[in-house]
């Protein structure tokens, strides 16, 4: 019975140029009522960037961004914040072919009837894990080898990774690139440091949408990002080095629960790694 509806219905919608055409047909089998009415619309945002969200409202975790003039396929639209974009005012959301929300404020589509989203299963994984990967992972493949604020060494605000030289490290979240520094009391970041020598030498921070800091220092050149980069967990930032106060190729990694980083906003990050689910040793 629904093939031949379907047929009629995906073929006016191509005539009306909603943008289905061959690709929404081939889909037809797999999800008929979705494919026939999913909607392609493009992002008008007057040249900002626009968040893309886990849920419909602003709050949710932010899961991606998208350009101006980027095109987008809408499965269907739930009911969020209201939201006063550059093309209209509404409370609706678009929810993408990708799974992730875009607000309907600032995207351009054809004035078609979209489906209503079925309301959000309550999530059995865990919360650490979005549509689009791991929240948190560990910036360097590597053990632990000297640990936050013990004892012997009362001042150090972060946990050591010891890797070798060029070992690629990665941000542990999904951010912006706050501040790329080179921080020594001697001398260059471009040389390997010493006891002697005091700073973080080569260093990135990145600040997510909580507020949580990261810091990565003693890296071998100046970090591949940049002030103001959007990066997401597991994107390469720089290499291992031994910049600033430093006496073998490792990476110094910090946590600070608030941006700008400061000693009294410092946590131990192996346990606050270990509390997002990623396998510190
Ligand atoms: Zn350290």
């Amino acid at each position: 019975m629904p093939t031949k509806r379907i047929r009629r219905r995906a073929s006016a919608a191509a005539i009306a140029g909603l943008g289905l055409l061959v690709g929404g047909l081939a889909t037809v089998t797999a999800s008929p009522a979705e494919a026939a009415s999913s909607v392609s619309g493009t992002v008008s945002t007057g040249g900002l960037v626009l968040n893309v969200r886990k849920a419909a409202k602003t709050a949710a975790k932010r899961v991606g961004t998208l350009q101006e003039g980027a095109k987008v396929s809408i499965v269907c639209q739930a009911k969020g914040n209201r939201v006063t974009g550059t093309v209209r005012t509404t409370d609706l959301w678009d929810r993408l072919s990708d799974g992730g929300y875009v607000s309907d404020a600032y995207i351009k589509r054809p004035a078609t009837k979209l489906p209503v989203c079925d309301p959000p299963k309550p999530s059995p994984s865990r919360s650490t894990e979005g549509a689009a990967g791991p929240a948190w992972v560990l910036p360097v493949s590597a053990a632990m080898n000297s640990a936050f604020r013990t004892p012997q060494r009362p001042t150090h605000n972060g946990m050591d990774l010891a890797a070798a030289k060029e070992t690629p490290v990665r941000a542990a979240h999904s951010g912006v690139v706050m501040r790329v520094l080179c921080q020594v009391s001697i001398g260059t970041c471009d040389t390997d440091g010493g006891l002697t020598v005091s700073g973080c030498g080569w260093f990135a921070e990145i600040r997510d949408a909580d507020g949580v800091t990261t810091r990565y220092c003693h890296l071998l050149r100046r970090p591949s990002v940049v002030p103001g980069q959007t990066v997401t967990a597991g994107d390469l930032i720089g290499q291992v080095g031994s910049s600033g106060h430093s006496t073998g190729p490792h990476l110094h990694f910090e946590v600070h629960t608030a941006f700008p980083a400061t000693v009294e906003n410092a946590v131990d990050p192996f346990l606050f790694l270990k509390a997002k689910g990623v396998p510190v040793r």
